[in-house]
This record gives C-alpha cells, sequence and structure tokens, in this order.
C-alpha cells in the first residue's frame, strides 16, 4: 500500500519507506528459512550463504533508491508512456487543422511539466485558439494528473512559426 501512495504521488520518500518494509520481511524470511534449513540438513555453510545474499539483497536496494532520489533530483523527461498520452491528445484535434511541435516533458522533485508549440490556421480569432488551448491543456492534465502544462499558440501559414522549434534561440 505504502508502494503504490509512493508511485501515485511520485513520492520517493514513501517508496523508500515501502522497499524499507519489504527489504525486513525478505530478510526475516530468508534468515529464518536458513535457520531451519541448517538445522534440518546440518549443513553449516548455507548460514554464511543466506547472509551474504540478504546482504547483496539490502545493498542492490539502497542503491536503486540512492539511484533514483539522484535522478528525482535531476530534471527528466516523462516515462514515453506519458509523453505518448500527450501526443494522443494532441493528435485528437489534428482534423480541424490543429498542429504541434517543439513538445517538450520535464520532471522534477515529484512534479511533471509539458510544454508545447499549437499550430493553428492563421484565420481562427483569438478566441477560437484560447478556447482549443484551455481544451487541450486540460486534456493533458487529464492524461497526466497534476502535470502544469503551458502551450503557445502560434499561426500555421506563418514561417517564423516553425522557427522556434530550438531551445535556443
Ligand atoms: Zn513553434
Amino acid at each position: 500500500m505504502l508502494a503504490r501512495a509512493g508511485r501515485r504521488y511520485r513520492s520517493i520518500a514513501l517508496e523508500a519507506d515501502a522497499r524499507h518494509l519489504l527489504t525486513d520481511v525478505w530478510t526475516t524470511a530468508g534468515v529464518a528459512a536458513a535457520v531451519l534449513l541448517v538445522a534440518v540438513t546440518g549443513w553449516q555453510r548455507l548460514d554464511p550463504m543466506v547472509a551474504l545474499a540478504v546482504a547483496a539483497h539490502v545493498l542492490w536496494t539502497g542503491f536503486d533508491l540512492v539511484r533514483r532520489s539522484y535522478l528525482g533530483l535531476m530534471d527528466r523527461a516523462l516515462p514515453p508512456a506519458d509523453r505518448r498520452a500527450i501526443e494522443a491528445v494532441l493528435e485528437r484535434h489534428s482534423a480541424d487543422g490543429v498542429r504541434y511541435h517543439a513538445l517538450r516533458t520535464r520532471q522534477a522533485a515529484g512534479r511533471s511539466f509539458v510544454s508545447v508549440h499549437v499550430l493553428v490556421p492563421g484565420a481562427w480569432t483569438v478566441q477560437r485558439g484560447h478556447d482549443l488551448l484551455e481544451r487541450i491543456e486540460a486534456q493533458v492534465r487529464e492524461a497526466v494528473p497534476g502535470a502544469s502544462v503551458f502551450t503557445h499558440l502560434e499561426p500555421r501559414e506563418d514561417p517564423a512559426s516553425f522557427a522556434d522549434v530550438d531551445l535556443d534561440r
């Protein structure tokens, strides 16, 4: 349950606690099984072997958590499944002549960020364009719960719309 809450809130701290509990369960079960097996088989060498396996498991779990906490502090892109969900939202509007580019995603410290340029026919009114962006932003937030969405509206016909895809410009 802790692990599920950790995933839902993208909290590495909750997940670390869950993994800690789980590690305790596994190590206790492993040690108990080893004591039993040594008692039954009389094979003394089993005890240090199980101890090594337990130590390796604890070390690996700890290492994995440290690695992912570090990644959590560094910005990185959203998982591919989230990106596909965002693309599906944007493609839903392609029949109306709506295109997009410069889709960027980022997650940092449990928050998700999505930014995208939305290209619409230049003859659209500001009202119509804004209504579309509001809808797209709501749909992206539905696809990626809790995401902060930034959009930028551009006329499809203007070459300048396509000259701004780079981060540095
Ligand atoms: Zn653009």
